[in-house]
């Protein structure tokens, strides 16, 4: 299936907004197998937004459209592709009670305008707008499926992840679907990984390996055709069974998901409650670990303490510690971690105290970082790493071997 994302509203013209709906659906689509060859950004005109589809039909079986899907008069997206499939517009039940108990619950009138949200294209697949709303549609008309969407974010993602993904493998499974999967490592080098599977990068054709490195990760997508998805699925599973005898120990999940992610969901499962003492990263590691939803369950809290006296007053790192062995050592890390896990009383307590960059520290070299582990049965662990000389990139990966420490020892 080949695909465009056509953009509508003036102000992504007008450089107001950046157009992060086609970066989104374009990610959300290679997962699929989708082929995304062009973006096409248009201004909230109906003219130029007919003219806009005319091309892509002559090159897409699959358009997607975000935005204009509101109540105002700019937004004419649903009007403009209705005229040009000759399909009407009907009124949803279900959106308009969605938008009618909204202007109920907040006691505001509701205005005509309003009405016009609810109304779908005839004969498409409903997507209901969990987060605003105007609904999203799906219809398929002349061998080409049309995917509406609405602009805001907040609303578009959701969305298409819920409903646009399911209608997709629905219509791929019609034709030759093509799907991927990507496996995701974390302490392998990409040359180093490369070179353990050369020989399998070599002979590929159907399913095809791509390898791509970034922020101290490699990925692999594994990609398959067939003539149903069992099938791809099928041929994907043998594959990834290979890679994995390769380089199995490094592998850490799927797709999407994140180390942090990872950890979180392997601390969810444990049981396991964390607290974090940091220095080098700053809070980086808490600040991204409360990002994720629902952590309450197993974060309890934690300190950032930079100062060598914050980690001897407010941690309780012992002064002699610090002055035998420094604050970059192994010893400072084991004794940051016992204190945190002690004060928030967790099962695991973390931390991380290294030198960032950009010069030396206590005459360690920029790159130098000590993450410590303390457990409740009083034991502990330390891990050394060797970092580069970029400042924000160690702080990142940091928090990420520690995510991976973790994720390993408690397998
Ligand atoms: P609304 O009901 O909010 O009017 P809509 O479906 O009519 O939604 P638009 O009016 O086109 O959508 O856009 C609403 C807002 O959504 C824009 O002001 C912008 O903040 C955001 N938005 C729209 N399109 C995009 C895009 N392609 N990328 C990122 N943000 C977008
Ligand atoms: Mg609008």
């Amino acid at each position: 299936m080949d695909a465009e994302i056509i953009a509508v509203g003036s102000e992504l013209l007008l450089g107001q907004i950046v157009n992060t709906n086609a970066r989104y659906l374009s990610e959300k689509l290679a997962l699929l197998g989708v082929n995304v060859f062009y973006h096409t950004v248009v201004g909230d005109n109906e003219s130029r937004l007919l003219q806009s589809i005319e091309v892509a039909e002559t090159r897409s079986d699959l358009i997607i459209i975000t935005g204009g899907l509101g109540p105002t008069k700019d937004d004419l997206t649903k009007e403009a592709i209705a005229t040009h499939l000759q399909l009407d517009l009907v009124a949803d039940r279900q959106a308009l009670e969605t938008i009618e108990a909204y202007f109920e619950s907040t006691g505001r009138e509701m205005t005509a305008n309003n009405k016009k949200q609810a109304l779908v294209l005839e004969g498409s697949t409903v997507f209901a707008n969990l987060n605003g709303m105007a609904p999203g549609m799906a219809v398929t008309k002349n061998a080409r499926t049309y995917i509406l969407l609405p602009g805001p974010p907040s609303e578009m993602e959701p969305m298409f992840s819920q409903f646009g993904t399911q209608y997709l493998q629905k219509v791929q499974e019609a034709h030759n679907p093509i799907v991927s999967r990507v496996l995701r490592f974390f302490g392998i080098g990409e040359a180093e990984l490369e070179t353990k599977i050369i020989d399998l990068l070599e002979q590929q054709e159907n399913p095809t390996i791509a390898p791509l490195a970034a922020d101290g990760e490699v990925t692999l997508r594994i990609t398959a055709k067939a003539s149903h998805i069992e099938e791809a699925n099928r041929l994907i599973d043998a594959t990834e069974q290979q890679l994995r005898q390769r380089v199995g120990e490094f592998f850490y999940g799927y797709d999407n998901t994140s180390l942090l992610e990872e950890c979180y969901a392997k601390l969810q499962e444990k049981n396991l409650t964390i607290a974090a003492a940091e220095s080098l990263t700053g809070g980086l590691f808490q600040q991204e670990l409360t990002s994720l939803q629902g952590v309450s369950a197993i974060f309890k809290g934690g300190l950032v303490t930079y100062s060598n006296e914050a980690k001897e007053t407010v941690l309780g790192v012992k002064a002699s510690t610090i002055s035998t062995y420094g604050v970059v050592s192994q010893q400072c890390a084991i004794e940051m971690a016992s204190c945190v896990r002690e004060k928030f009383d967790t099962d695991i307590g973390v931390s991380f105290t290294g030198v960032a960059g950009p010069s030396d520290l206590e005459g360690k070299p920029v790159g130098t970082v000590f993450l410590g582990f303390a457990f409740r049965d009083g034991s502990t662990m330390v891990k050394a790493l060797h970092l580069g000389t970029k400042r924000t990139s160690n702080r990142i990966r940091s928090v990420k071997h520690a995510c991976h420490f973790l994720l390993k020892h408690l397998a």
